[in-house]
């Protein structure tokens, strides 16, 4: 397995690289639910093709008072997790790398990331959206695999790869839980014995939701706020029902819909979705 820092070693890796590509970018920290994400991408990329791995954490999609400087950095491990599981090379850069001073160049999508966690992290989805646009412009993927885990994040990607005419296949993976339902995060390392359990709350709330049987939205948010408000004492930041490709909100799951929701559970603030079909049971 190679390690890339810089752009120039990027291309020249890429020159050589055996198609079809396939990227898996990531902020590091990684755990199983990037593990999958890495088996899927040599699964994609079949025995003979290329699996990168990109590993960066973007000061452009984090808000000032978020969590950036501490956000967790374990490259070593990170290598390990990559090598074990298939991985060709992994392109780590510096911020400089990735923001040469002077530049002034960023991407926005304007409608998908207009709400959930758009509306509440203004400027994250254009961070996001930048960052992505230059790794896969580095790495030329044919495919790139991101989480259900980020749902918004995945269908603001989808769209700007689509609007750019970037040709690049975008693969969505399901979220990787704990045996408890919680979904994989870095983030899950910041949290208490006691926030550990709110944050199995609140994932078991958005399932006892999903498994409500409910075709009204409002009914749906009411019985997920109930059992977060309970099993965790806070007030979800958002939780929204959407549809599943136009993340426009819905007052009935009367075509594929998700869940949306987030929480500040102490000083760590956690995402999670649900799919709900209708008009009854679960995805
Ligand atoms: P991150 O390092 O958190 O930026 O995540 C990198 C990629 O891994 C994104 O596409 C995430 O959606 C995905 N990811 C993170 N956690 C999970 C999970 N529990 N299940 C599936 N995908 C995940």
């Amino acid at each position: 397995m190679r390690t890339l820092g810089t752009l120039a070693e990027a291309a020249a890796f890429r020159k050589s690289a055996p198609s079809p590509v396939v990227l898996v970018p990531t902020m590091g920290a990684l755990h199983q639910g990037h593990a999958a994400l890495v088996r899927a991408a040599r699964q994609h990329a079949g025995q003979h093709g290329t699996v990168v791995v990109s590993v960066f954490v973007n000061p452009t999609q984090f808000g000032p008072n978020e969590d950036f400087s501490r956000y967790p950095r374990t490259l070593d491990a990170d290598l390990e997790i990559c090598r074990t599981h298939g991985t060709d090379a992994v392109f780590a850069p510096n911020v400089s790398e990735m923001y040469p001073p002077g530049e002034s160049t960023f991407v926005e999508e304007t409608q998908l990331s207009r709400g959930l966690c758009g509306a509440v992290r203004p400027g994250h989805f254009r961070g996001v959206c930048t960052v992505v646009a230059k790794l896969l412009l580095i790495t030329r993927p044919d495919a790139a695999i991101f989480g259900e885990k980020d749902y918004q994040q995945l269908a603001v990607i989808r769209r700007m790869t689509r609007d750019l005419f970037l040709g690049i296949e975008i693969i969505g993976h399901p979220t990787v839980r704990e045996a408890d339902g919680l979904a994989m995060s870095s983030r899950n390392r910041y949290l208490s014995a006691g926030e550990r359990a709110s944050a199995t709350g609140f994932a078991a709330a958005l399932q006892s939701a999903q498994a409500a049987n409910e075709t009204s939205a409002q009914k749906i948010i009411a019985v997920a706020s109930e059992a977060i408000a309970r099993d965790t004492g806070c007030a979800p930041e958002y939780l929204a029902i959407v549809d599943e490709e136009t993340l426009q909100p819905l007052e009935h799951i009367d075509r594929p819909a998700v869940l949306a929701a987030a929480v500040q559970i102490g000083n760590t603030r956690l995402i999670d979705n649900v799919r709900l079909m209708p008009p009854h049971g679960k995805v």
